[in-house]
């Protein structure tokens, strides 16, 4: 069976074509970064009118990357939600009237479902059941997965998400947007040590996160040491330096507790977060002792792709699962609301 899937829920348009057989065969994304760079922020609006520019053009590469003619798929799936309302429609009007077009069935897929299976596309993919720490943009959840589709939250974030705290941190410190990969790249220079943020929450129990009261440290202490307004560089990176690492460890904390609670000693990571270098270390650290295996996807799929809706949508059409031609988006959806598979 072989499935398109489209992402666009955000800033990034996403296409690619998975084979049941034969695997992933061809993914192409195309980035709106630059032109949000200017605003500090996605500008929904624009981000809209990029995905209808960009989709159909992705979709005639995807193909030919593939080498299949247009339109040679069993079905088509498109992100459902959650994520920006305008954005959202693009990708369904788009994946809904193909799907017609072709005669094959659409399905609506759910975007941290589709982070959530990211490391399924990968040569050692984790065995059912895991636990699931999705660190995104939006996100921040700990998700027990005792099987495709069957989500049940562990714990999230009371306010901002890790990708959010990483990117407003970084804006705090002067970096253009989005701030978050380069924040981290920062702190490779920055020396461990000199500055300790605290621990959100870990004396606590459960399994929350909330990373407000860390940035409000960090921010305090970059006022502190600011010259003319600036933060020296080599200061900077020690602030960015102490931001990860109070990040990483709070992460690491929960996902032992999750764990424990679960007794699985299996730990995927997804969501943009999951590419960082120093968070990946972390976890495999306390994964260790805890005996547990660790699991991400390849960069590239920690972030919004095509990939992972096209083998989401894979595993819910294979079902049976599909639905009319109503357009069905849902900009806010828990995930464990979701249709077992
Ligand atoms: P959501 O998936 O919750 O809807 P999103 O789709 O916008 O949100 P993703 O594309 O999964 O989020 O991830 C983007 C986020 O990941 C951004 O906040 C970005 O700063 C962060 N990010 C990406 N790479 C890194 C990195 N190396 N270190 C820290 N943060 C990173
Ligand atoms: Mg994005
Ligand atoms: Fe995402």
């Amino acid at each position: 069976m072989r499935v398109l899937g489209i992402e666009s829920s955000c800033d990034e348009t996403g296409v690619a074509l998975y084979d049941s057989e034969r695997g992933l065969l061809a993914h192409q994304l195309y980035s709106q970064v630059k032109m949000h760079a200017e605003f500090g922020g996605v500008v929904p609006e624009l981000a809209s009118r990029d995905h209808i520019r960009t989709l159909l053009p992705l979709i005639q590469e995807t193909f030919a990357e593939a080498e299949l003619p247009l339109g040679q798929v069993d079905g088509v799936a498109f992100t459902a939600g959650p994520g920006l309302i305008g954005a959202l429609m693009v990708g369904a009007a788009t994946a809904r009237s193909l799907a017609f077009g072709w005669g094959v069935p659409a399905l609506g897929v759910h975007h941290m479902e589709g982070h959530l299976l990211a490391p399924m596309l990968e040569t050692n993919p984790p065995a059912y059941p895991f636990v699931a720490l999705l660190v995104s943009g939006g996100h921040t959840l700990l998700v027990d997965v005792k099987a495709p589709g069957a989500y049940s939250i562990l714990g999230e974030s009371l306010d901002d998400a890790a990708g959010e705290a990483f990117d407003k941190t970084a804006k705090m410190m002067g970096l253009p947007y989005p701030g978050g990969p380069l924040l981290s790249q920062i702190a490779e220079q920055g020396r461990t040590g000199v500055f300790r943020f605290p621990r959100p929450m870990i004396d606590r129990p459960g399994m929350d996160f909330s990373f407000s009261g860390l940035k409000t440290s960090v921010r305090l202490q970059i006022a502190k040491h600011s010259v003319d307004g600036v933060v020296p560089d080599a200061t900077r990176a020690d602030i960015a330096c102490a931001f990860q690492e109070a990040v990483v460890e709070t992460l690491a904390v929960k996902c032992r507790r999750a764990l424990q609670h679960t007794g699985y000693r299996r730990l995927v990571i997804a969501g943009g977060v999951s590419a960082n270098k120093q968070l990946r270390l972390g976890l495999a650290k306390m994964a260790e002792k805890e005996r547990s295996e660790l699991f991400f996807p390849r960069p590239e799929f920690c972030t919004d792709n095509g990939a992972m809706i096209a083998y989401a949508g894979w595993l819910r059409l294979r079902a049976g699962q599909g639905s009319d031609l109503s357009l069905d988006i849902r900009p806010r959806w828990p995930l464990d609301t979701l249709e077992p598979i």
